[in-house]
């Protein structure tokens, strides 16, 4: 057995949003024990929104990215190893073991381990030029293709694939996005706000194309090409996949933690074991908003559910109880959702589907419990509030965009 190398009194097992938020929430909580910050991609924190906005198209650099720098880690005494994987967990003995061969030993633990592209599985999807987009080493891969006239093709109309496309097309490529489903964004959002997406993107010369479906990438002369199952083909300097992530559950699930599509944590981040807590990407947690439980994949949760879980770590008992929320940038659209779009009765647009502002209201039983905005600020801002009341809305008033949403209330 090897020795036990290094002790901190909590170790946070990946440095993303949620790790970082919660090394950070510790300090300002007042905890005064060794704090050691376990990440695997080789640099300090970062935040991963950009990479599919601004970064690509080299509008925002690595620096500007980061979300807490070696400087401020050594300011708030929080050790930080930048590039090893945890390889196990033994709960018994409270110690993780690293690739390199180090075991730490914990007094608690907190894993915010996040998520992983899905890998695409068809034949020619592991050549060079077929790329994922999760990590600043995955968009430093495709930014030498965001050059003007090159061919790009996305597989998969989510957030992830829609951004890339609109900053492919802002940097002059020449773009083909492929969603199998009926409508982009279906997952997400209602066939509306769906066909808004899909038009704004059409107007700007990106060919999008739903119910499309991909059977293999070949390779081999000057172009890759993309074979769907209707025959055609379509040529790419580079496809992006952006086909969804799974989430990092492995080291906990065999580290013996109940797991069921994200680690299983309680309201306060606490998992099957109590001197565990989860946060971020990875957990499966329950909503008290939602009534049931939900894995989300958001900055929001990432950084509300990691200060619940530093709370929990400092001996504190913070329910985590917020009305979920999400922005995704495209062109000069600014999407914004709070709460989600399932389980409603009725829908209110305020204002024109066909312009570039409006929010679609979504009601149960006259109750407001979710909005998908596009260039509203004050109507999500307001959202948030009021579905967080569980606010019932007059109707006529809603539908009037003249009126402040937070005056609608009945
Ligand atoms: C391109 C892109 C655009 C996005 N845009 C938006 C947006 O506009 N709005 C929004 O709300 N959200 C957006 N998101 C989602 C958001 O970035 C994530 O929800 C958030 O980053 C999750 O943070 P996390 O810390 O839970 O997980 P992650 O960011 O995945 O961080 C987990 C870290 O843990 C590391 N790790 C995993 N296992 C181990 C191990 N065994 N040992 C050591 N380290 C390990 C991983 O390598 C990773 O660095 C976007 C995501 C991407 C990829």
């Amino acid at each position: 057995m090897n020795p036990v190398t290094r002790t901190a009194g909590i170790v946070v097992i990946g440095a993303g949003h949620a790790g970082s938020t919660l090394v950070i929430e510790l300090r300002k909580l007042g905890y005064e024990g060794s704090v050691l910050l376990l990440g695997d991609e080789g640099r300090v924190p970062y935040q991963r929104p950009p990479l599919s906005k601004t970064y690509l198209m080299g509008a925002s650099t690595t620096e500007q990215l980061t979300l807490l720098s070696a400087e401020r880690m050594r300011d708030l005494n929080i050790e930080f190893l930048a590039d090893d994987t945890v390889d196990s967990i033994d709960r018994t003995a409270q110690t993780v073991r690293l690739v390199s061969g180090l075991e730490i030993s914990y007094g608690q633990l907190a894993l915010t381990t996040g998520g992983r592209n899905r890998p695409m599985s068809m034949p020619g999807a592991d050549a060079s030029n077929v790329l994922p987009l999760r990590t600043l080493a995955d968009a430093d891969r495709l930014r030498p293709f965001w050059l003007p006239g090159k061919k790009l093709v996305v597989i998969g109309g989510g957030f992830i694939g829609l951004e890339a496309a609109a900053s492919a097309n802002k940097a002059g490529l020449h773009i083909t996005l492929l969603e199998a489903s009926p409508h982009v964004l279906s997952r997400v959002t209602v066939p509306e706000v769906s066909r808004f997406f899909e038009r704004t993107h059409r107007e700007s010369g990106v060919d999008i194309r739903t119910g499309a479906q991909v059977t293999q990438i070949s390779h081999g002369g000057q172009y890759s090409e993309v074979v769907l199952k209707d025959g055609s083909r379509l040529l790419a300097d580079c496809v992006l996949t952006g086909i969804g992530m799974v989430p990092n559950v492995e080291l906990a699930q065999e580290g013996g933690l109940h797991c069921d599509n994200g680690i299983f944590v309680d309201e306060f981040a606490r998992t099957s074991d109590p001197s565990i807590v989860a946060a971020g990407d990875c957990t499966n947690h329950p909503s008290a908003y939602a009534g049931r439980r939900l894995r989300l994949e958001s900055v929001q949760n990432a950084v509300d559910q990691s200060r619940v879980a530093a709370a929990t770590l400092v001996g504190q008992r913070r329910p985590y109880n917020v009305v979920p929320w999400f922005w995704s940038d495209q062109y000069d659209q600014k999407f914004q959702a709070v709460g989600l779009s399932i389980g409603y009765d009725e829908k209110i647009v305020r204002g024109d589907l066909q312009s570039r502002s409006f929010s679609v209201c979504y009601l149960s039983a006259g109750r407001l419990i979710a909005v998908d905005s596009v260039n509203r600020v004050q109507d999500h801002m307001q959202a948030r509030k009021l579905i967080a009341e569980k606010a019932l809305l007059d109707k006529p008033r809603l539908a009037d965009v003249a009126q402040k949403l937070s005056d609608c209330v009945s």
